[in-house]
């Protein structure tokens, strides 16, 4: 099912924002030299989507004035909610429904998010999508969304969240086949009928849940935020402000997997430093303990704005193991000190990169003193960052032993 269309929610005023959404639209806010809104419509300009249908209402004008002709390949097309001041998103998505007659996105204004979220999203073989994030304790302040066998059984605020079932939060974007749009329309219409336009979108899903199959996406892992509050702005900014792309730059390099983290996502424990006293090379690599500064590293990464967690995944059998772990290491610091060039470049005077395994830039191992002390780097493990335990909370697990494939798994910190 290719998609095409996404319909975009921003016609609401953010109270909790106030006095800058007293003259703005919060989908207009600055992310460096670009906004939140302008961020989403190049992210699925990028993914192939055509038409943009934007529900405006509050500063309408302005919104429409800053958009004028900045996007060539996606066409943008206003409806305007004159009630938006006293109606909620059900009101603004049914004043769509004339163009609701393909599949679409449905994408909340106030969220930002990483263009793999959405590409995972739009290419997900299920043709009704949603994107539940089951990393974050569900609230009742939040769209939250009860799932059993992958699929929601149901959605919406003040949702009773019970221990014995599994339960997560709606990211604010939705995929939707064209016979499910109808379904939708016709409930939401039987709402809109009976004056019911402060409701949220989700409650007319509800109620045709029991005859679609709605797959919850897990997009744990994946930077998203919705800007409703001044610290989501602020986090926002330094996530997807100058600094990002350089997850897209370590993709073309060559790296697997890439996830952008903040630095209260690493999981520290002093064992996975006490680990290096069983290597082979220990009291031997220049980069390793115990050659290394006895630094507080925790404290050290802490004090960054934001990292990548950058993988290589390498496949192997039993025959070339030492010469594939050799490749990978060798293959992850290049990509590394890449990047830290151009987050450097991006008036980061503080970035730097921690390799995965021992430094293996020499191929006879290390000499007395370090022969390239500007490339060679300090493994992440030597820092006493818990990469397995890490990597888990952003959706990765490593089994181990490992079989057939091995990932090499370093660290750039920006700042
Ligand atoms: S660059 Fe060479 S000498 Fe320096 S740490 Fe790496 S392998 Fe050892």
């Amino acid at each position: 099912m290719s998609i095409k269309k996404a319909v975009i929610l921003v016609a609401g005023y953010e109270k909790k924002l106030s006095p800058l959404t007293d003259e703005m639209h919060q989908c207009l806010f600055k992310l460096g030299d670009t906004t939140v809104i302008e961020n989403m419509l190049t992210k699925l300009g990028n993914q192939g989507i055509k038409e943009a249908i934007l529900i405006v209402g509050h500063k309408a004008e302005i919104i429409k004035q800053k958009l004028k002709d900045k996007f060539k390949g996606l066409k943008i097309k206003y409806i305007y909610n004159r009630e938006f001041k006293k109606t909620n998103v059900i009101y603004s998505l049914w004043l769509a429904r004339h163009e609701l007659n393909d599949a679409f996105l449905l994408i909340d204004g106030d969220l930002i998010c990483e263009e793999d979220l959405l590409s995972n999203i739009i290419h997900a073989k299920q043709k009704d999508v949603i994107a539940i994030d089951f990393s974050i304790q569900p609230s009742k302040n939040h769209i939250v969304a009860k799932i059993v066998k992958n699929e929601v059984v149901s959605v919406g605020k003040n949702l009773k969240v019970k221990r014995d079932s599994l339960f997560g939060q709606s990211v604010g974007i939705e995929k939707f086949s064209s016979k499910t749009a109808s379904l939708f329309i016709n409930e939401m219409d039987n709402l809109i009928k009976k004056g019911k336009k402060q409701l949220y979108y989700e409650d007319a899903l509800n109620l045709i849940l029991n005859k679609i199959h709605l797959f919850a996406l897990d997009v744990r892992g994946f930077n998203w935020l919705e800007i409703d509050r001044t610290e989501e702005f602020e986090k926002a900014k330094k996530l997807f402000g100058n600094t990002a792309d350089l997850k897209k730059q370590a993709k073309v390099l060559g790296a697997t997997e890439v996830y952008t983290i903040f630095p209260s996502d690493l999981i520290f424990d002093e064992r996975a430093r006490l680990k290096c006293f069983d290597c082979k090379n220990y009291n031997q690599k220049n980069t390793c303990p115990p050659k290394i500064p006895n630094l507080d590293y925790k404290n050290i990464l802490l004090k960054y704005k934001k990292g990548l967690i950058v993988a290589v995944k390498m496949k192997f059998n039993n025959k070339n193991l030492e010469r594939k772990r050799r490749e990978s290491t060798n293959k992850l610091h290049k990509i590394l000190l890449k990047l830290e060039k151009s987050a450097f470049n991006q008036d980061n005077h503080y970035t730097l990169s921690f390799i995965g395994g021992s430094c293996k830039l020499c191929s006879n191992g290390c000499s007395p003193t370090c022969k390239f002390p500007q490339a060679s780097r300090i493994p992440v493990e030597a820092t006493g960052v818990d990469v397995v335990e890490t990597l888990k909370k952003l959706g990765l697990s490593l089994k181990f032993p490992a079989k057939k494939y091995f990932y090499r798994v370093g660290l750039l910190m920006v700042g």
